[in-house]
């Protein structure tokens, strides 16, 4: 997270600019918050206070599951998704090659394999023929068993789930959703976080939907995986948590995030989602004719966990977030080095598929500032800015 930035704009007016404004957030909720925070220090229910109850209700009915099982964190979320699938050695599981750490740190961390697959150029999202490839691979070299595709929604716009499906059934594997950065995405009408057999999102401040700390939420439709979530993030217990039926972890939600979470939903739902599609509009308006800007699939949406834009080479990526970042203008290289790069990664057989995309893309990929708060003289002092710097 950048420090706050001073800006000056053409007309030299000066404000100061975030890559995601939480203070600004903050002072608009503050009273509510503050109120909501206080309440639980009075009442001391810090572990599984009603709240938490509350929120995995409102969280479920939001993206349309039956069940919300909220939990420490994103990786966690993943990592249980996976428990819960009884996922481990011998056992193969697909990620994207772009995405963040966790997406394939959870693999190795149950002890299975991750298998990279490339992206989409224009969703940035997995490219479903290369997945197809990479399955076959894994079943034609027959030494692991392919069991699950992690499908990520990077930077907010869902992924390609009607041909995820369609290759799942084919091979009869399951899907996890990564909806860390997708919540509050939606294809036609139905929410991202629905799409997965389970499908898991994270709180992490910075993301679409954030808390004062770290959290995170798993989703399914399932009865009997929800029943299995439920016991495995509380030391797999049974009728209490001193009835211990299997190995599980510590991983719960404090209460004191889950009241943060409910007021911050309700702005969500209000109106910070509607607002952050406005500014995303307007950088798509603004540097349409100039760069290429972020591509949604019809009929899908996007929560913008990320506004990411590709330039034309290397040197023309850093050159501009040099210049941005003089002028006050934070942005972000999100992300710089494929997974399959990644040295935690190079003891894994299946790193030579085709990855090209990935690689082009952590070479020319630049994520600008953006968020439910701004306005209009940040959104066209960023856009000038833009402008300016390739024009000249
Ligand atoms: C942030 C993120 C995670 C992990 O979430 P944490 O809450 O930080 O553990 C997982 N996957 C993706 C794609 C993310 O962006």
């Amino acid at each position: 997270m950048n420090p706050p930035n001073f800006v000056s704009d053409r007309k030299g007016m000066v404000t100061y600019m975030e890559f995601r404004d939480l203070k600004t957030q903050y002072q608009k909720l503050k009273k509510e918050m503050d109120q909501k925070i206080q309440e639980i220090l009075n009442n001391t229910n810090f572990i599984m206070g009603k709240e938490v109850e509350e929120l995995e209700q409102s969280l479920a009915k939001y993206v349309g599951q039956k069940h919300c099982i909220t939990c420490a964190n994103g990786t966690d979320a993943l990592s249980l998704a996976l428990m819960a699938w009884d996922i481990g050695p011998r056992d193969v599981v697909f990620v994207p090659d772009f995405t963040f750490f966790s997406s394939g740190e959870v693999v190795s961390y149950e002890g299975a394999t991750p298998v990279f697959v490339d992206v989409d150029k224009d969703t940035y999202n997995i490219d479903v023929e290369k997945l197809e490839i990479a399955i076959q691979r894994v079943i034609e070299e027959n030494e692991y068993i392919p069991k699950v595709i992690i499908a990520v929604d990077l930077f907010g716009q869902p992924a390609d789930f009607y041909g995820i499906r369609r290759i799942a059934n084919k091979y009869g594997l399951k899907v996890l959703e990564d909806g860390a950065q997708g919540f509050g995405g939606a294809i036609g009408e139905q929410k991202a976080c629905s799409f997965g057999d389970i499908s898991t999102t994270s709180f992490f401040p910075a993301k679409p939907l954030g808390c004062y700390g770290d959290g995170g939420a798993i989703f399914t439709n399932d009865d009997q995986t929800a029943e299995l979530l439920s016991s495995l993030r509380i030391h797999g217990k049974g009728k209490d948590k001193y009835d211990n039926v299997k190995i599980g972890v510590n991983s719960r939600l404090d209460t004191i995030q889950a009241a943060i979470l409910q007021v911050k939903l309700n702005a969500f739902i209000e109106y910070e989602l509607k607002d952050i599609n406005l500014w995303a509009k307007k950088y798509t308006e603004g540097l349409k004719d100039i760069v290429n800007v972020p591509n949604l699939k019809a009929n899908v949406s996007s929560s913008w966990a990320q506004y990411t834009i590709q330039l034309d080479s290397e040197e023309q990526r850093n050159g501009l977030k040099s210049y941005l970042q003089s002028k006050g203008i934070p942005s972000m290289i999100y992300y710089s080095k494929p997974m399959h790069v990644q040295k935690a990664f190079q003891p894994y057989p299946f790193l030579g598929n085709d990855l090209s995309v990935t690689e082009n893309l952590c070479k020319t990929v630049l994520s600008l500032p953006i968020h439910p708060y701004m306005n209009e003289r940040l959104s066209c002092f960023v856009i000038d800015e833009i402008r300016g710097y390739l024009k000249g």
